[in-house]
């Protein structure tokens, strides 16, 4: 039977041109190394210190899902034993094939969390697992077991020999043309991303080489490529639909970065925003800008007008604030993240006036305690959501606004049950009241909150719409801010003209 391990070296290939040929993926030297590292240059693998080896070691890494297998793993008490030998029982069969991958590359070292971090010292973990960002930064290649669910899977897989074939369509021509399934195009990454860390051990390491049940893949900032496209994908397939094209990381790559990373996720767990945050901290070296639970400060008014996919549900435990997209357990994506940063200004509605976080550490990219955001709001209507006539065929709502209705008001709910969102039958009468706050001064888009009747002036976010419907005399209408409704405001002060000033808290 044929195996993926047949094309290992079209993937050497692939490390050995990056290395000599890609101007794009030169480096500089290492800034560090990590502080264990496994060696596999013996007949047995065992651990090594930092402070045994030089500050230049070529390690590789591996990512890969640990599932629910049980395996020895790095503590306490196998700490010394692992010195001399890491023995069998903690080795998966994910992890025997790394090492067989790493060796057949040339390396002598390799990184893997399980066999590096002490699993029995929370100290431990969250010394190790900041620096992990830094340990896929700096390595040579990332292996990824892209296709195992857990340990028991390992990195190559039995294919059929005749996944491809050249077909001549017409017995006239000479001409003959190359087929392969269309899904052959992308690794079938799900079980993978289904691990939180794993987005930014992909988009930080310099090199990965996808171990995936069909074939092999290539990502680095000189190519993507595949068995199929060995040569790298050409310009006519759109390559970051199907691979990772990786690229310097800046703060405009983020919205791209939170929406395939949010995409991947379906647990409930509230390290959103830690698995993440190696990421954000590569930005932050580099913009200087302010990083806030999952957005940037400047600009931030038009970041909050992101958008959850389909039905998604709020995490419990508590895993960041109502108006932050890491508080939900799946995907989101950006409306207008990019309207420019002084078109924003002149179109905003509002300002963000204060910002108050507390995070569970001393960590500002790790996870949350709490994030208030104070606005200081010109419009701030409230009336009643309900189905509209066209809601059968294109899904879109009513919304009663004063004397007025708009329809054709696209919603986008973040994590409203069903029932309260009226269920499924579509014929029965259902309506909502909620507060809406314009993002832009046409009222064409906006957020939809709802009080927390926890504290004067407090509200949470329930979804996002936008419209082009929903007129200024509408929203004057309705607008509590001109009808000087105090009781719906956190505080009301007087700027230093004398005008007053009105004050939301979202939380
Ligand atoms: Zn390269």
């Amino acid at each position: 039977m044929a195996s993926t391990i047949d094309a290992l070296p079209i993937a050497r290939r692939w490390y050995q041109e990056c290395r000599t040929l890609h101007k794009t993926c030169k480096r500089s030297p290492k800034s560090a190394i990590p502080t264990r590292l496994i060696d596999i240059s013996g007949n047995e693998p065992c651990l090594r210190l930092a402070d045994e080896l030089g500050s230049e070691v070529e390690y590789a890494t591996l990512s890969h899902c640990w599932g629910s297998l049980k395996f020895t793993r790095l503590t306490k008490s196998t700490f010394e034993s692992f010195r001399k030998r890491i023995p069998p029982e903690a080795l998966t069969k994910t992890f025997k094939n790394a090492i067989f991958i790493a060796q057949y590359f040339g390396f002598r070292f390799l990184w893997i969390d399980s066999l590096f971090i002490l699993q029995d010292s929370m100290e431990d973990w969250s010394k190790e697992s900041t620096l992990m960002s830094e340990v896929y930064g700096e390595c040579d290649l990332n292996i990824a077991a892209t296709s195992a669910k857990d340990g028991s899977e390992g990195c190559f897989f039995p294919r059929e020999r005749s996944w491809r074939c050249q077909v001549s369509p017409t017995s006239q021509t000479e001409q003959i043309y190359d087929c392969y399934p269309y899904s052959t195009l992308e690794p079938y990454v799900d079980r993978l991303s289904k691990r939180a860390w794993v987005l930014q051990e992909r988009c930080l390491s310099q090199r990965t080489v996808h171990f995936a049940n069909n074939q092999l893949y290539w990502e680095c900032c000189g190519i993507v490529a595949s068995e199929i496209y060995p040569n790298g994908y050409p310009l006519s397939i759109a390559r970051d639909k199907f691979l990772y094209q990786k690229r310097q990381l800046s703060r405009s790559s983020w919205p791209k970065l939170v929406e395939m990373y949010s995409g991947g996720l379906t647990t409930m767990s509230s390290d959103r925003l830690v698995a993440i945050g190696g990421l954000a901290r590569v930005i932050y070296s580099k913009s200087q800008d302010e990083y806030i639970a999952g957005f940037w400060k400047k600009g931030l008014e038009g970041q909050l007008l992101w958008q959850s996919h389909g039905l998604n549900r709020r995490i419990d435990p508590y895993s960041a604030p109502t108006w932050s997209w890491a508080s939900l357990q799946g995907g989101v994506s950006f409306h207008d993240w990019h309207k420019n940063e002084n078109a924003l200004s002149r179109m905003c509605t509002f300002r963000v006036h204060d910002i108050q976080m507390q995070y569970v550490s001393d960590n500002p990219f790790g996870q949350v305690r709490t994030g208030i955001l104070r606005l200081r709001c010109s419009h701030l209507a409230s009336g009643v959501i309900q189905r509209g006539p066209l809601f059968v065929s294109i899904g879109n709502y009513d919304f009663n606004i004063g004397r007025h209705i708009a329809h054709d008001f696209h919603i986008s709910f973040d994590c409203i049950e069903e029932e309260e969102r009226g269920g499924e039958d579509e014929e029965e009468t259902w309506f909502i009241h909620v507060h809406v706050l314009p993002i832009w001064t046409d009222n064409s888009a906006g957020l939809l909150l709802r009080p927390t009747g926890r504290k004067r002036g407090h509200y949470e976010r329930i979804g996002a719409y936008h419209t082009s419907e929903l007129s200024t005399p509408a929203i004057e209408d309705a607008n509590l801010v001109a009808l000087e409704w105090d009781h719906h405001f956190a505080e009301v002060s007087s700027d230093s003209n004398g005008n007053k000033e009105y004050f939301i808290d979202l939380v």
